[in-house]
Order: structure tokens, then C-alpha cells, then sequence
């Protein structure tokens, strides 16, 4: 059904957000029509390589996997960390979007987006895997302004916005003004660093080893940036006792989890903070008026808008479809000519 769709428009020009933990897919004119989680899963057999499985089948193997196989998370801090299999996923996600390997019209272009702090060799190993994913023309966009633009922020006029985009790997920050940021920053600090202090906490209170799946699950049911107040929350978690060598199960308390996440806000905090503090006052101005605007997936993480707002003194909110944003504004950029000037070539 959604892809019976895509078969209206001649062109299959997309814009892809190559996450460190989600790969979105804008089809021009359709819209997004992937959202995966950025996992390979890649079997050896009698030493030859072969994919096994993309984006969420193979996020269900993830920490499940026999000898043979092997679920690879191709970015790492928002960038390319193995190109081969970045390369692979690309490849997958480009067909699948385009409805099978033999539905492509004409090669595609491809609009990518580079985190702001990647560096020019790191964004030609972006242009490069999607050349060779099939691409015949790679643009970027800075994935700030693909963010703000996919929040539906003010970027082409002489008027300030602050965008702040929390990831898998990164947190970056950005002020935007007539089609350019006026100040950036990434911290490596995101959802992924969040799942690591809840393992380590629940490692070192209950003496229990879990896995990143279960850790980001219990981010999700109890995860909370400020400490909670009222009603005690707890869910069952299941792991290996560190001791005794045995599957067990504990209760884990909300208060703990917001308490092993701390770390993370703080920094995110500091980030905001440095941006505000490094903005040229006329745009700051602005940001008085408009407020924070929250994307990415770890906007999600409840009482963050909060926190930043308690932290700031300034109205935080979260963006709609935090998730999708990037894409959203990538696909925009591609689509809509006012946005003439964002992309740019390698
Ligand atoms: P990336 O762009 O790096 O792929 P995303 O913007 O897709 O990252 O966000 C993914 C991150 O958001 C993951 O770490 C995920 O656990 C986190 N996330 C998603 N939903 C929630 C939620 N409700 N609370 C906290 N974190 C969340
Ligand atoms: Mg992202």
C-alpha cells in the first residue's frame, strides 16, 4: 500500500538520515517510507560474508546471535564507523524504498545529512557510500538545519532559532539564520550513553548484567530526565546475576534509572548552555521569543523540555514526530526550492 504509492512519481530522488541508531527515508513526493533502526546483521559461513538481515530484523537479533552472526551497528558518534556495511545498509534501504532492486526508474539523487561536527573525510565517505549505494548525484545538508527545517523553525529569513537535535550518538546544537548556522556544536552524548549508565546502574545496584536491548527498554518505560515526585514506579528487568552465573529477575525503580541518567542531561544542559552563551546577541534576541525547539528520538525522554527550561529560563519544546524530523526537513529541502542553498555538494 505505501509503496503503491511511490509508483505515481517519475523520479525516486530521496533524502535519507543516516542515524547512529535510525535510518529514515524521504521519497520525493511520498514522503518517508523507511524508519529502521541502522542494525546489520551479517552471517559467516565457511569465511564468506553475507547480510543476514537489515534494520529491524536484525535489531531483533541484536545480543541474541549464534557464533555465525554478528549484528553490526555500521555509525558510531553519528558517523561512519564500518563503510562496507554502512554501505550495505544503504544499498538495502535505497531498494527497499524503491519498492525492489528492479523498480528504480533512473539512478536516484541523494540528499544526505552530515552531523555538523563531521569532518570533510568523513563527509566524503558520506557521498561515497551512497555513489556507490547507487546514487548519481549526493547533496548534503547539515543535519541541524534538516532538523529546524523539519520542525517547521523560521531558517531562511534574518531570524533566529535554536534547534537542538538528541540522537543515538550525539547532541547537537545549532542556531539557525538565513539558510546557515550561526553557531553548532555536537557533544557525544545521546540515547546510546543513556543505555550504558542504566546498564552500569542496574550492573552495580543489583548486581545484575543486562543487554543494550533491555536497557533501552527500560529507558523507554521509566526514563526520566528529572527525579520523579509521587507515585513509586518500578518494572521487572531480566538479566544474568553477576555472582551467581543464573538468569534472574529484579525490580528497578524509576528514581534509580532518572538517577543513573543524570550524567547524560547534565551534559546535553552544558551544551545548551555553551550555545546560548556563544550566540551573537541580536539572535539571542530571538530565541528569547521563539524559545528551544527539541528533535530526535531523545527528545522523547520525558521531563527534558523540563529540565532544559528549568536550566534556561526559556520555553523548551518538543518538536512533532521528534523521530522523523531530520528526514522531514532533508525531503523538504529536496523538494521545495525556497530551501535552494542548504544542500551542498561534497
Ligand atoms: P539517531 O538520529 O542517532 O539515529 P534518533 O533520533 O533516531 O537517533 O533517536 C534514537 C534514540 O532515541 C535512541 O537512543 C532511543 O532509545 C531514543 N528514544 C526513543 N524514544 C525514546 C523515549 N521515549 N525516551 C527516551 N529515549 C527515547
Ligand atoms: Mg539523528
Amino acid at each position: 500500500m505505501l509503496f503503491s504509492r511511490l509508483f505515481r512519481f517519475p523520479s525516486h530522488d530521496m533524502a535519507i538520515d543516516l542515524g547512529t541508531v535510525n535510518t529514515v527515508v524521504y521519497v520525493r513526493g511520498a514522503g518517508i517510507v523507511i524508519n529502521e533502526p541502522s542494525v546489520v546483521a551479517i552471517e559467516t559461513i565457511n569465511g564468506i560474508q553475507r547480510v543476514k538481515a537489515v534494520g529491524r530484523d536484525a535489531k531483533l537479533m541484536m545480543g541474541k546471535t549464534p557464533d555465525s552472526i554478528r549484528t553490526i551497528r555500521p555509525l558510531r558518534d553519528g558517523v561512519i564507523a564500518d563503510i562496507d556495511v554502512a554501505e550495505q545498509m544503504i544499498k538495502h534501504f535505497i531498494q527497499k524504498a524503491n519498492g525492489g532492486p528492479s523498480r528504480l526508474p533512473r539512478f536516484p539523487e541523494i540528499v544526505l545529512c552530515a552531523p555538523s561536527g563531521a569532518t570533510s573525510v568523513e563527509r566524503r565517505a558520506l557521498r561515497d557510500t551512497a555513489a556507490n549505494a547507487g546514487a548519481s548525484k549526493v547533496w548534503l545538508i547539515e543535519e541541524p538545519m534538516a532538523a529546524a527545517i523539519g520542525a517547521g523553525l523560521p531558517v531562511i529569513g534574518p531570524v533566529g532559532a535554536m534547534v537542538v537535535d538528541i540522537g543515538g550518538g550525539t547532541t547537537e546544537v545549532a542556531v539557525l539564520s538565513l539558510r546557515g548556522l550561526a553557531y553548532s556544536t555536537s557533544v557525544r552524548v545521546g540515547g546510546d550513553k543513556m543505555d550504558d549508565a542504566i546498564a552500569a546502574s542496574v550492573r552495580r545496584k543489583h548486581n545484575l548484567i543486562i543487554g543494550e536491548t533491555t536497557a533501552e527498554r527500560i529507558k523507554h518505560t521509566l526514563g526520566s530526565a528529572l527525579p520523579p515526585r509521587g507515585e513509586i514506579i518500578s518494572m521487572k528487568v531480566r538479566g544474568r546475576h553477576l555472582a551467581l552465573g543464573m538468569p534472574k529477575e529484579i525490580d528497578v525503580a524509576q528514581a534509580e534509572i532518572a538517577d543513573a541518567l543524570q550524567e547524560s542531561v547534565t551534559h546535553i544542559i552544558g551544551a545548551v548552555r555553551t550555545a546560548l552563551e556563544s550566540t551573537p546577541p541580536e539572535l539571542s534576541a530571538d530565541i528569547i521569543d521563539r524559545g528551544i525547539v527539541l528533535t530526535g528520538g531523545g527528545a522523547l525522554l520525558p521531563q527534558l523540555d523540563h529540565a532544559l527550561s528549568l536550566a534556561t529560563g526559556l520555553s523548551v519544546t518538543v518538536a512533532d514526530d521528534p523521530l522523523n524530523c531530520v528526514a522531514l526537513g532533508a525531503g523538504r529541502a529536496l523538494e521545495d526550492p525556497a530551501y535552494q542553498g542548504v544542500l551542498s555538494e561534497v
